[in-house]
C-alpha cells in the first residue's frame, strides 16, 4: 500500500476471484465456466475487418445489441443496461441505491459486501435456512437494496419467480436486485415480471451460460428509469465500458440463442447425472438448477478434498468458511471431465478408507 492510498480503502477487502493457475494443466471445474466453446456464429464474428475498426470507439449506447436482447426478453431497449461483465452492474448498482443500506444472504455471492465496503453501503447478512435455502419472508419490508441470487451461489438451490415476486411487492421502497448470472441452467427467470415492477432489476450475464467469460458482457433488465440511473453512472465512469468485439460477439449470441439453450440442457443432463453418481459415492448434495453442485461428504473435509483433486490434477472451489467449510462447488464441464472428478473423487475416499 502506498502513502497515497485514501484513508476510506486502507480496510478494503478485495475480492478474491477462483484461481487461473497456469503452473500445470488441470481439468478447471472452479470458476462456473462453460466446458463449450461459442456457438460457430459467435466465432465468425471476429473478421479482420472487425479487428481493423478496433481504431474507432465502441457504440456508447450498443444500441444493436440492446434492440436484440430487448426482442429476446420481450422488452424495450430502454429497458435493457450492458455493461463489461455482470459485476460491473453489482457496483453501479451498490453505488445508485445503497442509500438505505443493502441486504442479502449469510452465504451468497462474496462480492456483495465488497462493493458494500467499497461504497459505505452497510450490510445486513440474513441467514439461510437450516437446509440452505432463502426464507422469502426473512425479505419482507426491509426496504434496502436486496440482493437475491438466483438461483443462489454456492448453493445452486433456487426461488420460484412467485416467491421473487413477493419479495418484490413486500420491498416498494427500494431496489430488489435479482442477479441470474446462473438462471439458465433450470431456474425461473424474473425477467417477465420486469414490466410489472419499478423496483425489479435482474442482472444477467454472457459468462456462464453463454460461454463468454473472457468478453466481459452482462446486463440489466429493468425499468426505464432504473436502466436510466446506471446509464447516469456508466457515462460518469466509462462511457464506451463494453468493446466493438464483446458488441458484436453479443448479438451473434443472441442470434445463436438455440445453440447455447441446447448447451444449457447438455450440462443439465451432466449435471443431474453428476449428482445421482456423487449421491452414489455417500456424498450430499444440494439440489441444484445452477451449473455447479454444492455437495459434501462425511468424513473427509472440503479443505481435504480440495487438496488431493488438486494434486491429481483438478481444480474445484472450497470456502473456508463455516457453516459451509465441509462442502466443495463444483463446476459442471463436459461429461468426459466430470468421469474424471468421479474417478478421482473415488480414489481418493478409498485412500482415505470411507469406501
Ligand atoms: C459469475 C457471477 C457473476 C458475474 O460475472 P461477470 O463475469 O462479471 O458477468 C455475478 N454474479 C454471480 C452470482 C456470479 O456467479
Amino acid at each position: 500500500m502506498s502513502r497515497f492510498l485514501h484513508p476510506r480503502y486502507e480496510t478494503l477487502e478485495a475480492y478474491t476471484p477462483g484461481e487461473q493457475p497456469r503452473d500445470r494443466a488441470y481439468i478447471k471445474l472452479n470458476t462456473n465456466e462453460s466446458p463449450y466453446p461459442p456457438s460457430p456464429q459467435v466465432l465468425s464474428t471476429i473478421t479482420q475487418e472487425e479487428v481493423e475498426n478496433l481504431r474507432l470507439y465502441s457504440d456508447p449506447e450498443g444500441k444493436i445489441l440492446c434492440d436484440k436482447l430487448a426482442g429476446l426478453y420481450k422488452l424495450s431497449p430502454k429497458n435493457v443496461f450492458l455493461s463489461n461483465g455482470s459485476d460491473d452492474i453489482l457496483n453501479f448498482a451498490f453505488m445508485a441505491f445503497g442509500q438505505a443500506g443493502a441486504a442479502f444472504p449469510t452465504i451468497t455471492y462474496s462480492f456483495y459486501p465488497v462493493f458494500g465496503e467499497l461504497h459505505g453501503v452497510p450490510c445486513e447478512r440474513i441467514p439461510l435456512r437450516k437446509d440452505f435455502s432463502i426464507e422469502p419472508s426473512d425479505y419482507f419490508g426491509k426496504n434496502k437494496l436486496l440482493l437475491i441470487t438466483n438461483p443462489n451461489a454456492p448453493t445452486g438451490m433456487a426461488l420460484f419467480r412467485m416467491q421473487i415476486r413477493r419479495i418484490v411487492e413486500a420491498n416498494p421502497h427500494s431496489v430488489v436486485l435479482v442477479d441470474e448470472a446462473y438462471v439458465d441452467f433450470g431456474a425461473e427467470s424474473c425477467a417477465p415480471l420486469v414490466s410489472e415492477y419499478s423496483n425489479l432489476l435482474v442482472v444477467m450475464t454472457y459468462s456462464k451460460s453463454r460461454s463468454l467469460a473472457g468478453a466481459r458482457l452482462g446486463f440489466a433488465l429493468g425499468n426505464a428509469e432504473l436502466i436510466a440511473d446506471l446509464n447516469l453512472l456508466k457515462y460518469s465512469t466509462n462511457p464506451y465500458n463494453v468493446n466493438r468485439l464483446t458488441l458484436a460477439i453479443g448479438a451473434a449470441a443472441v442470434d445463436s440463442d438455440a445453440y447455447f439453450r441446447a448447451n444449457c440442457a447438455r450440462i443439465i443432463e451432466t449435471r443431474e447425472n453428476t449428482t445421482k453418481a456423487l449421491e452414489s459415492l455417500g456424498f450430499c448434495v444440494l439440489p441444484s438448477k445452477a451449473n455447479f453442485l454444492f455437495t459434501k461428504r462425511e468424513g473427509i473435509s472440503g479443505a481435504a478434498l480440495y487438496q488431493a483433486l488438486k494434486a491429481r490434477g483438478i481444480l474445484i472451489r472450497h470456502f473456508n468458511k463455516e457453516p459451509i467449510a465441509d462442502f466443495i462447488r463444483v463446476t459442471i464441464g463436459t461429461n468426459e471431465e466430470m468421469a474424471a472428478f468421479l474417478s478421482a473423487t473415488q480414489e481418493i475416499l478409498r485412500e482415505e478408507g470411507l469406501l
